[in-house]
């Protein structure tokens, strides 16, 4: 599934084709959403922003379409009326003059108003966005050091979307091998510099990822296991799907174990227990 990076990603591409201009049409593909097609249609979209994994599609009146790509949903833009070659489900496009934006195979779908967003069964579940640039180093150690989270393995903690909205599976991986606590420690086991170290990992490896589309190694190794011949995984993630391969920063071989019924990568030296 992708993670908040990429749904942002998506989000800003969705949202360069669409944003500012008014939907000469927008559908739906399921029957109960039929009747906003003509309340939306000829109004103009404001912006589109990514909240975690799902995305919000807003118009001006204060009506915003809910999406949830889940495993399957997939965004395309393509020129205004042509459609991409594929045998996925069509639900949800926004056409305006020049493009069309185009949802396919997602099944969250709905239409929500503005000031009724937080009571949505899904967003209200939903923790402070991964990437929102409001969100300081220091809400997230005070966050961390909660009585929610504080005596949990960091392995749970680190897929909760009540926690932070955006984390995943490879993120996880790499926050926690960055800031160098083992899967299984909990932030009570940590002092006062590793939930610093946690919490800036956290921030950067989010914002990392973003700008680059899914890499979290930083410049500097990125350019060294380049320079070693490093195929597209090894230059992409420090332990993520790296089980049985060196690590970047130590050689020690990755592991591979079983956290919270999904697989987490990390190294046994770097993240000690
Ligand atoms: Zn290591």
């Amino acid at each position: 599934m992708p993670e908040g990076p990429e749904i942002r990603r998506a989000a800003d591409r969705v949202g360069k084709a669409i944003a500012g201009r008014p939907a000469t049409a927008v559908s739906f593909a399921f029957e109960h959403l039929k009747r906003w097609e003509p309340v939306l249609s000829g109004r103009r979209v404001e912006r589109v922003d990514a909240w975690g994994k799902a995305m919000l599609t807003r118009f001006e009146g204060g009506l915003v379409v809910y999406s949830h790509n889940q495993l399957y949903g997939r965004w395309y833009v393509r020129n205004a009326g042509s459609l991409p070659d594929t045998n996925r489900q069509l639900r949800f496009a926004v056409h305006n003059a020049s493009k069309s934006a185009l949802l396919y195979s997602a099944s969250e779908i709905d239409v929500l108003e503005a000031e009724h967003l937080d009571a949505h069964p899904f967003l209200a579940k939903l923790g402070p966005d991964l990437l929102d640039r409001s969100l300081a180093e220091k809400d997230l150690r005070a966050r961390l050091r909660s009585d929610a989270y504080r005596g949990r393995q960091l392995a749970a903690v680190y897929l909760d979307q009540g926690f932070l909205a955006g984390l995943g599976n490879y993120l996880r991986a790499e926050i926690l091998f960055l800031a160098g606590v083992h899967p299984k420690a909990r932030v009570k086991d940590l002092d006062a510099a590793g939930v610093r170290k946690l919490a800036k990992a956290t921030l950067e490896v989010g914002q990392r990822a973003y700008a680059t589309g899914g890499r979290t190694l930083d410049e500097r190794t990125f350019a060294r296991v380049k320079k070693q011949g490093g195929t597209r995984r090894e230059l992409r993630f420090f332990v993520y799907g790296r089980k049985g391969r060196p690590c970047h920063r130590c050689g020690t071989r990755i592991r591979r174990i079983d956290a919270g019924g999904r697989h987490i990568f990390f190294c046994p030296t770097c993240q000690p227990r």
